[in-house]
């Protein structure tokens, strides 16, 4: 939702829900964790009205301990923590599940993937950054594709893993390739005149690629 056009949320979510996006993605950024600021609670409560879809909600945060049960409250059905910032993640994936929410597990490129290979199985999405967190728009770093295999490896079949960042036509389906199976897609979706024709241009290259 970063690359949205807030002045016009509500068409922007009925675009991608009528193009087929199946979750709805909120980064959030606290201008300590990353050095840029985004959107908080009251967009994401925002969001909440505008549709039924999961939202999935990226605390690119410092503490996000001390903001889960808000982000909850205003609709967060995912809630996903960065690796950096906790080192036993286990004790927020356990607060997440007891606010009736899904956890999930975030690294950064520089992170290395044995920081987060033990904790694969113990929430229900890891997300592999291909950019550096806090800025919409940049390039894909290829070297989260060996991240994202080696998660893969491990990972029980029902977990959702991820990757955000520089995902469009040229990116994706190296990505679904590598075992990604939930694609973060800002700008090569809502920065395109035809929503729906994109999403379905990415979709074919993700199909394409599991042939
Ligand atoms: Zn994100």
């Amino acid at each position: 939702m970063l690359a949205a056009d807030f002045a016009h949320l509500e068409r922007d979510i009925r675009c991608l829900e009528a193009a087929g996006a199946k979750i709805l993605h909120l980064d959030i950024m606290d201008g300590h964790f990353v050095p840029n600021l985004s959107f908080g609670i009251p967009v994401v409560e925002a969001v909440r009205r505008s549709t039924e879809l999961p939202l999935d909600v990226h605390l690119m945060l410092q503490k996000p301990q001390q903001y889960l049960a808000a982000f909850r409250r205003a609709g967060a059905d995912i809630l996903s923590v960065h690796i950096e910032v906790a080192p036993d993640p286990r004790v927020l994936f356990d607060e997440i599940r007891k606010l009736g929410a899904i956890p999930g597990l975030v690294s950064n490129p520089p992170t290395p993937v044995e920081a987060v290979l033990p904790y694969v199985n113990d929430c229900e999405l890891v997300l592999t950054m291909s950019v550096t967190p806090g800025f919409g728009g940049q390039t894909f770093d290829v070297r989260s594709l060996d991240k994202i295999r080696r998660i893969r490896r491990v990972a029980n079949e029902n977990i959702l893993i991820s990757v955000d960042g520089g995902i469009g036509e040229s990116t994706i389906a190296s990505a679904a390739a590598a075992g990604a199976n939930l694609f973060v897609a800002g700008t090569a979706l809502l920065g395109k005149p035809d929503i729906k024709k994109q999403f379905q241009l990415l979709k074919q290259l993700i199909v394409n690629e599991n042939d």
